[in-house]
């Protein structure tokens, strides 16, 4: 058994997994840490929450995987958690101070309880660690960029590497496949993906680039953004907006795309431009990684957007036509579950496929080859 944790600022999710059935899995989540009236006052106390919950004494477990945001530049891959490593995790605190903090919390209480089990940390960044420099380069001053640690990141990779591995064994091109993955959730990225590796991808240094997000605006001109601040608006302000209040719920109140959807059909003006910027954009960036790959095999739709929502898949894809890409309406409107499923028509050059995402089976995975390679040595 092994116990993936994900450690947020104000919940902690975790799921007990044996990767011989991993269909049978036990879930929870502790929510409103630190909140007023709360009973979780802290990461200690959720934590001793989630240990009551799956008897984290029991002698079942042999490892605890633990989901980590940013790796920053040294941490390129899942890894055997050391004091060195947690010394690492802290030094990427400035790279994502919205989430290292709370991760490396969970971390942290998580050795204290168990330090006899191996603890992995399985990093958001690992998998774009394979971009090239070209993809991965700010076209910025060099030696200002390598002073201040200036470079492209990329995230959510846990889940595209799922989503691309699945999307490329559906497609029976389990080796060569060039995906581009499509995660729509409330954050939300594309990466192409060129036989198994990252070779752009939407996020940058932050989780802010790219897309339009739930809260997330995604690609601003940055002369937006000295704008605001020579007007006299605080720093701080500034990234609370861009982060919190941007996206879908900047440009109509609601950041949960059903809601949107629901007020686009009723006829509203700014749920239609919030809708019609998330399409442009995304379409914008199948375009530009179509490019980057040059020739594509499948496009993976995954996160509760993606998996769900055949309308976005629609007007991401309509009119691609001349570029190979053409949906089954049938397909495309049907269907759920939790296998990967084609919605493109039998005649399209390029697959499109839904492919449900499951994170936590990804860090179990990489949990469990960690400490078989820790072993072997
Ligand atoms: P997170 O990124 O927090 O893990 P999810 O991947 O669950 O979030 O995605 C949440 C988003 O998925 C919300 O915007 C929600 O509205 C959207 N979503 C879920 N179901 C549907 C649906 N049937 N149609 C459209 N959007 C949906």
């Amino acid at each position: 058994m092994i116990l993936v944790i994900n450690s947020g600022s104000s919940s902690v999710k975790y799921q007990l997994i044996d990767l011989d059935a991993p269909e049978r899995r036990v879930t929870g989540k502790i929510e409103r840490i630190g909140e007023a009236g709360s009973d979780v006052p802290d990461h200690e106390a959720a934590l001793k929450r989630v240990a009551e919950e799956v008897a984290m004494d029991s002698g079942e477990l042999v490892a605890i995987g633990h989901r980590v945001v940013h790796g920053g530049p040294d941490l390129t891959g899942p890894v055997l958690i050391t004091d060195e490593v947690v010394q690492k995790i802290a030094e990427a605190v400035p790279l994502a101070p919205l989430h290292n903090p709370a991760n490396l919390a969970g971390i942290e209480i998580a050795r204290k309880m168990r330090p006899d089990l191996p603890q992995i940390a399985v990093f958001d960044t690992a998998f774009h660690a394979a971009m090239p420099a070209a993809a991965r380069t700010y076209a910025v001053d060099r030696e200002i960029a390598e002073r201040y640690g200036v470079r492209r990141y990329g995230f959510h990779g846990t889940s595209t590497a799922f989503v691309a591995r699945e999307a490329a064994r559906f497609a029976e091109r389990p080796a060569a496949a060039n995906v581009i993955v499509l995660h729509l959730g409330n954050g939300a990225s594309a990466t192409a993906v060129a036989a198994g590796r990252c070779v752009d991808t939407s996020m940058g240094m932050t989780p802010l680039e790219g897309l339009v997000m739930g809260t997330r605006s995604g690609d601003v001109d940055p002369g937006a953004i000295f704008h605001l601040l020579r007007a006299g608006l605080p720093a701080d302000q500034v990234e609370e907006m861009l982060n919190h209040h941007s996206g879908l719920a900047g440009l109509c109140g609601d950041n949960d795309m059903r809601r949107v959807l629901e007020r686009v059909k009723a006829g509203d003006a700014a749920a239609a431009t919030a809708y019609g910027v998330y399409c442009h954009r995304l379409r914008r960036y199948i375009g530009a990684f179509c490019a980057v790959l040059g020739k594509v095999d499948v496009i993976a739709f995954t996160g509760g957007v993606g998996e769900n929502s055949a309308q976005v898949r629609r007007d991401a894809l309509g009119g691609l036509e001349p570029m190979g890409i053409r949906l089954d309406p049938m397909r495309n409107s049907g269907g759920a579950g939790d296998a990967p499923r084609r919605v493109s028509a039998d005649n399209s050059r390029v697959t499109v496929l839904v492919v449900p995402t499951d994170e936590e089976l990804e860090i179990a995975r990489e949990t469990s080859a960690v400490v078989a390679r820790t072993k072997s040595q």
